[in-house]
């Protein structure tokens, strides 16, 4: 914990002071373009991934970058997303998985009993041909990608049960976004939905 008390220290002494204007603009309000839903995993970044400053991305992350279907009781995510839709106007969401995710691990291996939590919260992870497909076992790193592949996918449907998104979708003032990011290479692919496929993040 020592390290990240003088991380804070330091970010107040030496870069806070280099973007005075930025944050002195910050402080009066946000306007962030892009909702970026991610994974609780420290090796996921969001804001050094796609290189944007404060202010710029609206974030949610979690234990496996899930967006759980709109309900009769909407938990923090839903109150997240109807936030950054409805009254920050974002233009754009993005669901982002990464590779080796512990989430999708734990969904081909089978919850652990010791944690009860994880295993109630992933059930918004396992679509049913997914969870049909194979019986628990330790998965190749090849199938948590695919899994985490399959997740993000899930996850955008689910986001359109939203109905801030799907008013959004509607009347075409919001995109959604399938991400997968490598962490051995930093590479990004997209997924496109013309195919269903994932490809290598091109600039539009
Ligand atoms: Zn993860």
């Amino acid at each position: 914990m020592q390290s990240v008390v003088e991380g804070a220290l330091r970010f107040q002494r030496e870069v806070h002071p280099t973007r005075a204007d930025l944050f002195s603009a910050l402080a009066d309000g946000q306007a962030p373009e892009v909702l970026f839903v991610s994974c609780s995993d420290s090796r996921v970044v969001p804001e050094l991934l796609t290189q944007r400053d404060p202010g710029e991305l609206f974030v949610i992350r979690n234990a496996g970058n899930l967006v759980p279907a709109y309900s009769a009781s909407p938990g923090g995510e839903a109150a997240s997303i109807e936030y950054a839709v409805a009254a920050l106007g974002v233009r754009d969401i993005v669901v982002c998985g990464h590779s080796g995710c512990g989430a999708m691990t734990a969904v081909a291996a089978g919850t652990d009993p010791a944690l009860p939590a994880v295993e109630s919260w992933l059930h918004h992870a396992t679509p049913p041909k997914v969870a049909g497909a194979s019986a628990p076992h330790a998965p190749t790193p090849a199938e948590i990608d695919e899994l985490a592949r399959e997740n993000v996918r899930l996850q955008l449907t689910n986001l359109t049960t939203h109905p801030s998104v799907a008013a959004g979708l509607a009347e075409n003032r919001l995109r959604l976004h399938g991400w997968l990011y490598d962490i051995a290479t930093g590479q990004v692919h997209a997924l496109d939905p013309g195919t269903g496929r994932f490809l290598a993040l091109i600039d539009a």
